[in-house]
C-alpha cells in the first residue's frame, strides 16, 4: 500500500511540528491524552471539514495569488493531509496557485519569499558524496523524484536554484491528481550554477554563485546523482523537469533504457497535446491522417509533441517517413527546412524539403495547416492575422497556445475565439476563463501535461515497471482523449474537466501498468484487477487515528 498510516513515533509538541502526522485542532480528546497534547491546543476539537473551511476563508482573503501560494506552502509545511484535502477538493481553484501560472511567479521570487527549505539540493560542491547525502532524506519509501537544473523554468528561462519551486509543485500534483502518497515524492534541485545575471547579483539568491557548468563536470554530477538516487531508493522513478533543451534531449537518450526515467517536457507534453488533437477529431469529424500541424517552437515540447503525433499516425498504419511530413516547424529562425544552417539533431527529422519562409504567417499561407501549436514561450505570436488566416483556410482550425505561464501564451482564449468567429478549437497550457461570444460560452481546455504525468507515474510505480516507454505516453494520450465527453466537446473543451483529474489519472495509470505487465517490463505479478489495484494504492487525504 502506498498510503500508509504513520505511527506516532513521538508525542507532545514534536508531533505538532511534524507535517505528516500533525492534525492541528483535529486531534481528538483521546489522542490529546495519549500523545501528551493537553494544553498545547485550544480546547475545541474541529473536524477536517471545519479546518478546510477555515483554510479556504484564509486563502480567499489574501490579496494576491503569490500570497495565496505562500499560505498554501506554509500549510503544506505544517499539515500535509489538510493541504491535500484542500487542494483535491478545490482542484480548479488551487491548481493555478500551486502550479502554473503562480508557481512561475514564485520561482521568479524564490530567493525573496524563501521561508523553509523543502526538497533536496545537490550542487557541484557535493561531488563524491551524493549517496551519503541522500541518506539524510527522512522518507525511506520515496519512489518518485522530479529533478530540475533550473535552466528553463516554464517559459521563464534560467532561474538557477530558484527552480526548486517547479519540482515541488509538480510533485504536489502527483499527489493531488494521482494520489501518490506525499512521502513517496522527492523534489531535487541539481545546482550547477546559473547564467541569470540578476540572480548572480542578488545577495539573497540561494544557489551557487557561479555560471552554469556545461562540460564533463556536469555530466559526472548527473551520473553520480542517478546512481546514488537509485541505490538509496531502489526502483526510483525519475522525472526530468525543465532542463535546457540540449541537456534534456541528450540525458533522456542516454539514460532512458538503463534507468526508470522520462522527460516530462518532451514526452508528457507530447501526450497531452496529441490527446487534445485526437479529441478534436470528434468535433471536426476528421482523422489524424488528414491533419497537417505547424508548430511554433521546435524545442523539447514541440519536438516531443511531434514525436507522439508521429507514433499515433504509425499506429494507424502510416510509415514514419510519411508521418513526419504531417509535422512542420517554425522556430526562432523561421521555417525549418532541409539545408538550413546548423540544424540541431532533435530538429533534423522534421527539416523537410521546402523553400525557406522566414515567418509564421508566410508558412501558414504556404503550407495550409489544419492546426497550429504554440510551444515557443513567445507571447502574442498568434496574431490576429495568424488566427484569421487559419480560420479562412479551415472550417474548425485547431489553435493550441500551449506556452506557460499565462503571460507567455501565444494568444489568449478570447483572441482565438473572437478572431475566428468562435470556430477555433482552442486549448492553452495555463488556464483561461470561459469566453462569452454572442449567446455562446466557450470553455477552453487546459492542454497541460498535468493531465498526463501523474497517471503515468502512478502506473509505473504501482506496476514497478523498470523503464518508461514511448508507448506508455501514446497509451496515456488515447486514455485521456477517451475520457473527453460529448458535453466537454459541446462546450469547446478537448480535455476532461479538471475536477475529474483523479479518475482520469487512475485510468491512465491502469493503461500504463497494463503495458508494463503485458510487455514484461516488470517482475511484479499482474494483479487480477489492475484498476482496483491502482485505486487501492492511491493516497486519500484523511487523518490517521492515534488512539
Ligand atoms: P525550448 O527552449 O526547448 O524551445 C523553445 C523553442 O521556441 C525553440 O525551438 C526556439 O527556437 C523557439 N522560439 C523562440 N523564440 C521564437 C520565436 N520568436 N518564434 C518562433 N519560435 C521561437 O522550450 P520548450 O521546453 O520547448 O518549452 C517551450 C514553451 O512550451 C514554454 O513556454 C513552456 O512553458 C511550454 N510548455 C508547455 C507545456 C504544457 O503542458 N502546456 C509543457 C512543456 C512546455
Amino acid at each position: 500500500m502506498i498510503n500508509k498510516t504513520p505511527s506516532p513515533l513521538y508525542s507532545g509538541v514534536k508531533i505538532l511540528h511534524d507535517p505528516v502526522r500533525n492534525k492541528g485542532t483535529a486531534f481528538t480528546d483521546a489522542e490529546r491524552d495519549a500523545l501528551n497534547l493537553r494544553g498545547l491546543l485550544p480546547p475545541r476539537v474541529h473536524s477536517m471539514a471545519e479546518q478546510e473551511l477555515r483554510v479556504l476563508g484564509n486563502i480567499r482573503a489574501k490579496p494576491t495569488d503569490l500570497e495565496r501560494y505562500l499560505y498554501l506552502v506554509a500549510l503544506q509545511d505544517r499539515n500535509e493531509n489538510l493541504f491535500y484535502r484542500v487542494v483535491m477538493n478545490n482542484i480548479e481553484e488551487m491548481m493555478p496557485l500551486i502550479y502554473t501560472p503562480t508557481v512561475g511567479k514564485a520561482c521568479q521570487e524564490f530567493q525573496h519569499i524563501f521561508r523553509q527549505s523543502r526538497g533536496f539540493y545537490v550542487s557541484l560542491q557535493d561531488k563524491g558524496r551524493i549517496k551519503e547525502m541522500m541518506q539524510n532524506w527522512p522518507h525511506k519509501n520515496a519512489r518518485i523524484i522530479v529533478v530540475t537544473d533550473g535552466e528553463r523554468i516554464l517559459g521563464l528561462g534560467d532561474l538557477g536554484a530558484d527552480g526548486m519551486g517547479i519540482a515541488i509543485g509538480k510533485l504536489a500534483l502527483y499527489t493531488a491528481c494521482a494520489g501518490i502518497c506525499p512521502t513517496r515524492c522527492l523534489p531535487v534541485m541539481l545546482d550547477v550554477g546559473t547564467n541569470n545575471e540578476a540572480l548572480l547579483n542578488d545577495p539573497l539568491y540561494n544557489g551557487l554563485e557561479r555560471r552554469r557548468e556545461r562540460g564533463e563536470e556536469y555530466d559526472a554530477l548527473f551520473a553520480e546523482f542517478l546512481e546514488a538516487a537509485t541505490e538509496v531508493f531502489p526502483g526510483m522513478l525519475i522525472q526530468l523537469e525543465d532542463f535546457g533543451n540540449t541537456n534534456a534531449f541528450r540525458l533522456l537518450e542516454q539514460y532512458r533504457s538503463t534507468y526508470c526515467l522520462f522527460d516530462d517536457d518532451i514526452q508528457g507534453t507530447g501526450a497531452v497535446a496529441v490527446a487534445g488533437i485526437i479529441a478534436a477529431m470528434r468535433i471536426m469529424r476528421s482523422n489524424l491522417s488528414d491533419q497537417k500541424i505547424l508548430f511554433l517552437g521546435a524545442g523539447e515540447a514541440g519536438i516531443g509533441v511531434a514525436d507522439v503525433f508521429v507514433a499515433a499516425l504509425k499506429e494507424g498504419g502510416i510509415s514514419e517517413k510519411e508521418a513526419r511530413q504531417h509535422c512542420w516547424f517554425v522556430d526562432s529562425k523561421g521555417l525549418l527546412v532541409a539545408g538550413r544552417d546548423r540544424i540541431e539533431p532533435h530538429k533534423k527529422p522534421y527539416a523537410h524539403e521546402h523553400e525557406y519562409i522566414p515567418d509564421l504567417l508566410g508558412a501558414i499561407n504556404a503550407l495550409q495547416p489544419t492546426a497550429i501549436l504554440g510551444l515557443s514561450g513567445q507571447p502574442g505570436t498568434f496574431t490576429q492575422d495568424v488566427v484569421e488566416t487559419m480560420a479562412k483556410i479551415n472550417e474548425r482550425p485547431i489553435i493550441f497556445a500551449l506556452s506557460n505561464p499565462t503571460s507567455k501564451a501565444e494568444c489568449t482564449a478570447e483572441q482565438a475565439y473572437t478572431w475566428s468567429d468562435g470556430r477555433a478549437i482552442f486549448a492553452s497550457g495555463s488556464p483561461f476563463d470561459p469566453v462569452k461570444l454572442g449567446n455562446q460560452t466557450f470553455v477552453p481546455g487546459q492542454g497541460n501535461n498535468a493531465y498526463i504525468f501523474p497517471g503515468v507515474g502512478l502506473g509505473v510505480i504501482v506496476s514497478r515497471s523498470r523503464v518508461v516507454t514511448d508507448e506508455m505516453f501514446l497509451a496515456a494520450a488515447h486514455s485521456l482523449a477517451n475520457q473527453v465527453t460529448e458535453s466537454d466537446l459541446e462546450r469547446g473543451r478537448v480535455y476532461p474537466a479538471l475536477a475529474q483529474i483523479r479518475q482520469v489519472s487512475a485510468l491512465i495509470a491502469h493503461d500504463v501498468a497494463k503495458m508494463a505487465y503485458d510487455n514484461g517490463l516488470t517482475d511484479r505479478e499482474k494483479p487480477d484487477d489492475i484498476l482496483a489495484d491502482i485505486h487501492e494504492n492511491m493516497y486519500q487525504p484523511v487523518y490517521p487515528h492515534y488512539a
